[in-house]
């Protein structure tokens, strides 16, 4: 097929992600993709923003994530997880169990970061199962979050910005905080921790857990808040028996500058998911961590056992190259490296709240924000950034980027020079 053959079939027939059938956003051809570089067929080398949705991390085809790959292939690619077990899960286990906050001790698989929050959501339901609290069955959340697409990930993603209007007839509407407003590093706000707790006190005998992405909010706004607020709040989870689950799936491994964001404020979480960047990018594959309290609870009630099982847990690929990504961010000082990005972003880009167009601007660890006034035309920005070389695909008022850790500092400069042109030319 030539370029046009493909582009015109893809645009007849595949649904791309948040897209119309009838009037889809141009979408461009990719021929592969090497360390920072995506590579269009079309010829252009696009300088990377995005690592795929926060995921890659080691930048594209590394030889030592490949090599993983290529080596778990010779041995299996897959096997069945009931009743079957493998090295490369039980390392990956293992590593994570020792990188990730003390109390959690349980690991369960899964194959994308939407189904690790539907397994979160599912172990607080049969925790006060096993507890015979049947009337603790709700969630307490903050705005502006998000989650995941699936069923109960959607049920606490933003009301307004996710889907809630459209399925509000079939879905369970949650509890919904406001989103804390003291940013991240500022004196915390007694109103933040007000707001939260005044449903607590109104509503914990309702309410099995509290879940929330933990200092940076992704998809639902790129909302940096501060860990003071999430001390409190674990404060808080323990005086109202609620558990506490924190989603780390975009802030995992590194990204905020930590290499889990919780670290910011000193707490543990009930149980964690992480995705994303767990697999560097390569493949699909999430985990959900647990503590033995929850896990041994859960094992004491009725059935006994967890009710979750998807065909494809602990892929063998998936944990080899998890293993190999997690090994490989370990072998460098990647808290160093994270650190300059974000000091170049902040030397890049914070001038821009001088433009009038520009309601805000914030950078933290390797995520750098530009928040405009008024929506941004994608199509149009998108186009602009392949003209200028780099590849950023903004969404709402937001254009923002969060570049492979391995890019060096030039690129950076292109990647922050071309988000000041696109701003002066599209407002
Ligand atoms: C992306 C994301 C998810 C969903 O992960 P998928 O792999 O897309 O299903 C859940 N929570 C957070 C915080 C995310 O950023």
């Amino acid at each position: 097929m030539t370029i046009s053959e493909l582009l015109n079939y893809d645009k007849n027939h595949i649904r791309h992600p948040y897209t119309s059938t009838s009037n889809p956003l141009p979408v461009y051809l990719v021929e592969s993709a090497n360390g920072v570089y995506i590579n269009l067929e079309t010829g252009e080398k696009l300088i990377d923003g995005m690592s795929s949705w926060w995921a890659v991390i080691h930048g594209y085809n590394h030889p030592v994530l490949n090599k993983a790959v290529e080596n778990q292939l010779q041995k299996m690619s897959h096997v069945m997880f009931g009743g079957l077990t493998h090295e490369p899960a039980v390392k990956l286990a293992k590593k994570l169990i020792d990188i990730s906050p003390k109390s959690l001790q349980k690991v369960f698989f899964s194959d994308s970061g939407s189904v690790a929050v539907e397994v979160a959501m599912k172990m607080a339901l049969q925790y006060r199962h096993a507890k015979k609290q049947f009337r603790k069955n709700e969630f307490l959340t903050i705005k502006s979050g998000y989650h995941g697409d699936t069923w109960n990930a959607m049920s606490v993603c933003d009301p307004v910005t996710g889907m809630h209007s459209i399925f509000k007839e079939s879905l369970r509407i949650q509890n919904f905080a406001e989103q804390p407003k003291t940013r991240f590093g500022e004196k915390l706000l007694q109103e933040d921790i007000d707001n939260i707790e005044k449903i607590l006190i109104a509503k914990h005998d309702k309410i099995t857990a509290v879940i929330l992405e933990p200092i940076v909010q992704g998809a639902g706004g790129m909302w940096f808040y501060s860990g003071k607020y999430l001390k409190e709040l674990k404060k808080l989870t323990q005086k109202y028996d609620v558990l506490l689950i924190l989603d780390e799936i975009a802030t995992g491994f590194g990204r905020t500058g930590k290499l889990f964001a919780c670290e910011y404020a000193g707490i543990e979480p009930d149980i964690m998911c992480l995705g994303k960047a767990i697999t560097g990018g390569y493949m699909s594959f999430a985990a959900t961590l647990e503590t033995d309290e929850v896990a041994n609870t859960i094992s004491s009630g009725e059935p006994g056992i967890f009710m979750h099982g998807p065909t494809f847990t602990g892929n063998p690929l998936a944990c080899a190259v998890a293993n190999a990504s997690i090994d490989l961010l370990f072998s460098y000082d990647y808290l160093k490296k994270i650190k300059e990005i974000e000091i170049q972003m902040k030397q890049e880009l914070l001038h821009l709240k001088n433009n009038k167009n520009v309601a805000d601007v914030r950078v933290l660890g390797a995520i750098g924000v530009v928040e405009m006034k008024e929506p941004v035309d994608v199509a149009k920005a998108q186009d602009l950034f392949v003209k200028n070389g780099v590849w950023i695909r903004p969404f709402g008022k937001l254009i923002y980027i969060m570049p492979p850790y391995i890019i060096e500092k030039e690129q950076l400069s292109k990647l922050c020079s071309a988000i000041e042109t696109v701003v002066s030319i599209l407002f």
